[in-house]
């Protein structure tokens, strides 16, 4: 099969040319890791939680159903929820249902519809526990890889 092209999730720098017919790919180049690790992230679908807790934003990723499989130490330090308290569970229904609405929620369900890899930056206000009175306003990049049917959400605090 031949090679994607590997577009920065976080900059969208190219971090590697492939294919033009096929469609791109996602990864975290080297300079978004910050040289926490040396290296960069060819692909999202890594089940590599050791170089996702590097990252110097957060990253949360979902299964299918929404489920949580990736929290990483970055957002966990961000939303005050410990990591073994939140992976498995119900994305928008348990752990952020400030996120339960179209400005988010359906947003990535329509880069789902596409069918294809997608990914869309956009601001969203959180507001993490009932105690949040202040909103916190994040930088968000949303990616979807059809191959694994998982979604990627990178969250940085402006
Ligand atoms: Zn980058």
């Amino acid at each position: 099969m031949p090679a994607p092209t590997v577009i920065c999730a976080w900059c969208e720098t190219t971090m590697s040319e492939g294919d033009p017919a096929e469609p791109v790919t996602h990864g975290i180049c080297r300079m978004c890791m910050v040289n926490a690790s040396g290296r960069e992230l060819v692909t999202l679908a890594a089940e590599d939680a050791d170089c996702f807790d590097m990252l110097p934003f957060g990253l949360v990723q979902l299964d299918a159903d929404d489920c949580i499989v990736i929290y990483n130490r970055a957002e966990s330090e961000l939303s005050g929820c410990r990591q073994e308290d939140v992976l498995g569970k119900r994305f928008f229904d348990e752990i952020a249902p400030c996120t339960n609405v179209t400005e988010f929620r359906g947003v990535l369900d329509s880069l789902r519809a596409t069918g294809r890899p997608a990914l869309r930056r956009m601001r969203f206000a959180f507001r993490f526990g009932e105690d949040d009175a202040e909103p916190t306003l994040a930088e968000i990049v949303m990616t979807y890889d059809p191959e694994t049917s998982r979604a990627t959400l990178l969250i940085k605090a402006t």
